[in-house]
């Protein structure tokens, strides 16, 4: 399969790991849209949040509180942060397995449904 994701798990590719066990890695985003930018992916190919089984339970769970586990690394956990899964076209995705977005160091700015974006469909 031709992953990227799984090309960073497989070390075929090289990235800025700051968290590996033996189900997730988290690595830093090569193009950060905050001070500090990771993603935490599992190391099974899941290619969107619509392909989780019931058996990705704990993975899933595991996902998460590593994000927390990093924010609480990095020093802004007390600040606060954002985690964010994109879904297929609409959510933006561009990397089919799945990858759990974490961004932190600075106030981010809310709604993502930008004003430009509601134009009737
Ligand atoms: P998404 O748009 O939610 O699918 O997010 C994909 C993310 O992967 C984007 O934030 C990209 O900047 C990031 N990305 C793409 N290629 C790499 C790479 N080789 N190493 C690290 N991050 C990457
Ligand atoms: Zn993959």
């Amino acid at each position: 399969m031709d992953c990227l994701f799984c090309k960073i798990v497989n070390q075929e590719i090289p990235a800025d790991i700051l968290y590996e066990d033996d189900l997730v890695i988290a690595f830093s985003d090569i193009n950060p849209q905050a001070p500090f930018h990771c993603l935490v992916i599992p190391k099974k190919h899941i290619s969107t949040l619509n392909d989780i089984t019931e058996q990705d339970r704990e993975l899933v769970g595991h996902m998460v509180a590593t994000a927390g586990k990093i924010a609480a690394d990095k020093g802004f956990a007390q600040e606060g942060y954002r985690t964010v899964f994109n879904c297929n076209n609409h959510g933006g995705q561009t990397v089919y397995h799945i990858h759990l977005h974490v961004l932190g160091g600075k106030p981010l700015g809310w709604p993502p449904y930008q004003d430009t974006l509601k134009t009737p469909v």
